[in-house]
């Protein structure tokens, strides 16, 4: 017992950020709990920590790089001679077609990991290629365009408010199971137990009951993609009803009479049967929302990934300002982060980049410096100037998480070369040629810089290394710092992370606290820098410093809102049933399934479906059904229950393992089957070129 240590740090698997203490003797660690002190999550974890451990002594966990041989089989190779074949061919590639030739795709856990965060952007430039990619336009992509037209930067995102607030709606977002997402929020089920017991409420709507609408005081049903409808039915009641109330943001914004204009199309008696909620109910919710002491709407992942995405995040921050609960205690507040991105990536005055360029075969928008991943497949396999022949693929797994991933690993087949920075021979980085290992987990120093300024309160920690790398691992900062020295040729940088990090620490705004990378090692569990604070007008960028309420790009998209809604058209039977997706609290994105203790037990890889289709259908609950969408099938079991909606059925994201030539044992024994092989490329929110994973028309048959 002598020799029991104790680490502190943030686990960095998701969003929530919650801090850990972690029991440990030599390399054995002997438990992972939640740190009590750490001010954000005050000792809450969830299952996914533990398997920290297992991440650490994954066997399948690829420790030095490879590379396919002629006869497909996959061989060590030193990293030297693999970064000289990496700068070689893609040098000649950009050489021979031009820089766009070689392409870029970043999956999400970069969002979570201090260097890459830091060395990325330099990365991009590096590469000089417009085919840059990411899962944000198969996430959050709509709440970043909103807030880049509205707010003037793509990174000054609304936070609710969860702490102080006396009424929550939540569309389409299930932060039990999450713990918050564009809302880092660890103990979500602490937090909206904290709202009822100081007598506010919470209303779910969503077409499931999910494990956050068991929790609320009221579950709406509503179908899949009609979101935006519904809060032009709030806003519409707000008002009508002369509730309308811009409170201190008053002088500081545009559009209210175009917006008061814009609305007069829409009646809430129209929209109540699209919706499938009655005129009073909408009416109710409105008023209730309007006359709280402090009110706050948050619409996440089902109101984002959808045709709709866009008008969902922009009507849901009009329907929170037009009740004065905008940038105040209680309603949408806004973060001060202490490793501020504004201050590195101001846009004011700048040309804005949504839309500057449109994508070569389908004419979507780029917005942040990327294309949407939707259209990714069609850019390779597209001939023509600007086809991308090589691509580079940093911690993403995007024939798992994009729509129609299959046809996505049939385009990585056609490439001339590919690199994947992985951690595993997965489904897409078993397309590559090379595949590059980065030491992670709990081998390496972490700092969140993205979910701090997504967080309910205001903290920050840095975390040391637990184990540390071993000799011949390499950080993934460290690999893509080498990666740009060989994709230009030149010398490779000597500055690190930490220097970047303590650089940001001190001229930041909590500079006059002497906050310093010193003063966060010295302060393992965090530090406390407050609750949020009124700050939005000082951190606006808009050009006229003025908040934009109705923006032109957002206007014009509801006429497409109104032509698929109001033209009285129907739409084909073919396809009777709209899927939609789903998380599981042991399950991360498409990369946690090599843990036997996240997957063990029933399966949760299921179709949800409501017993009175299960009737009609004749289908039993257990019984492998077959699933069928415009571009492809699968088959999976059922799980017939009432808490879907009719005409709706569920199948969570992430899972589909059991594609050959893939090395993750546990994850392969319990592959599930991926949405993904269901989901279309083409169908996505025009408005944002965010993939529109729910609302997808599905046919389910028997088998038997
Ligand atoms: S909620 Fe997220 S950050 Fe918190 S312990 Fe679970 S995986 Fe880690």
């Amino acid at each position: 017992m002598a020799d029991l240590k104790k680490h502190y740090r943030t686990c960095n698997l998701c969003e929530a950020m919650c801090g850990i203490e972690i029991t440990y003797e030599g390399t054995e660690i002997k438990s992972i709990k939640g740190d009590p002190k750490d001010p954000l999550s005050e000792g809450h974890i969830c299952p996914k920590a533990v398997a920290l451990q297992d991440i650490y002594h994954d066997p399948d966990r690829l420790k030095t790089p490879i590379k396919k041989s002629e006869n497909g089989k996959w061989e060590p190779i030193s990293w030297e001679a693999a970064f000289q074949e990496i700068g070689t061919k893609i040098r000649s590639i950009q050489q021979e077609f031009g820089k766009n030739a070689v392409g870029s795709y970043l999956g999400n856990p970069n969002a979570h990991n201090f260097g890459n965060g830091v060395f990325l952007p330099l990365y991009l430039r590096a590469l000089g290629t417009y085919n840059r990619y990411s899962s944000a336009s198969a996430d959050q992509l709509p709440h970043h365009v909103a807030s880049n037209f509205m707010f003037g930067h793509g990174m000054i995102v609304p936070i609710p408010d969860i702490d102080r607030t006396d009424f929550m709606i939540i569309i389409g977002g299930n932060p039990m199971v999450s713990n918050g997402s564009m809302m880092t929020a660890p103990n979500v089920s602490k937090r909206l137990k904290r709202i009822q017991q100081r007598g506010g409420k919470i209303v779910v709507v969503d077409p499931r009951r999910t494990e956050t609408a068991r929790k609320a005081d009221e579950h709406i049903f509503i179908r899949p993609e009609r979101d935006a409808l519904l809060l032009l039915g709030l806003i519409k009641t707000i008002q009508s009803k002369g509730l309308v109330n811009l409170r201190h943001l008053e002088s500081d914004l545009i559009g209210f009479e175009k917006l008061e204009e814009i609305t007069k199309d829409f009646s809430v008696k129209e929209i109540a049967p699209i919706v499938g909620i009655s005129v009073g109910k909408i009416e109710d919710l409105a008023i209730r929302f309007a006359n709280a002491p402090s009110a706050v709407c948050y619409s996440r992942m089902g109101a984002s990934t959808q045709t709709f995405g866009g008008l969902c995040q922009w009507l849901t921050n009009v329907l929170n300002i037009i009740t004065g609960n905008f940038d105040r205690a209680g309603g949408a507040m806004f973060t001060q982060p202490a490793f501020d991105l504004l201050k590195i990536t101001n846009k004011k005055g700048k040309k804005d980049s949504y839309g500057r360029f449109r994508s070569r075969v389908r004419n979507l928008p780029y917005y942040n410096s990327e294309f949407p991943v939707a259209t990714l497949a069609d850019e390779i396999l597209t001939e023509g100037e600007g086809q991308i022949k090589a691509m580079i693929c940093i911690a993403g797994n995007p024939v798992l998480s994009s729509p129609n991933g299959e046809r996505l690993a049939e385009a990585f087949d056609e490439l001339d070369f590919m690199v994947s920075v992985d951690i595993y021979l997965n489904e897409t980085s078993r397309h590559a040629d090379i595949i590059l290992p980065a030491a992670t987990g709990l081998e390496i120093p972490h700092y969140d810089i993205f979910f701090n300024a997504l967080s309910v309160k205001n903290t920050v920690k840095y975390s040391t290394p637990l184990f540390g790398k071993k000799e011949n691992q390499k950080y993934d900062w460290e690999i893509v710092r080498k990666l740009i020295s060989v994709i230009t040729d030149q010398p490779e940088s000597e500055m690190t992370p930490e220097q970047f990090l303590d650089s940001m620490l001190q001229t930041g705004i909590y500079a006059d606290k002497g906050l310093s990378l010193k003063m966060l090692k010295e302060n393992p569990h965090g530090i406390d820098l407050g609750a949020l604070q009124p700050c939005l007008i000082s951190r606006l960028q808009t050009n006229d410093d003025k908040i934009q309420l109705a923006p032109q790009l957002f206007v014009d998209d509801l006429e497409r809102l109104k032509s698929t809604f109001f033209s009285g058209k129907k739409s084909e039977n073919e396809f009777p049933f709209q899927m939609i997706g789903r998380r599981l609290l042991r399950s991360h994105n498409t990369w946690m399934h090599n843990a036997y203790r996240l997957v063990k037990g029933r399966n949760e890889c299921t179709l949800i479906l409501n017993p009175k289709d299960a009737e009609a259908l004749q289908i039993q609950n257990g019984e492998t059904v077959k699933v069928t969408s415009k571009v492809g099938s699968i088959e999976i079991e059922t799980q017939v229950s009432d808490e879907i909606m009719e005409g709706v059925v569920s199948i969570p994201q992430g899972w589909g393992h059991g594609r050959k030539g893939v090395k993750m044992k546990i994850a392969q024994e319990h592959a599930g089957i991926s949405i993904n092989d269901l989901t279309d490329h083409e169908r996505i929110d025009e408005l944002t070129g965010n993939a529109a994973f729910n609302g997808v028309g599905v046919r389910v048959e028997s088998i038997i």
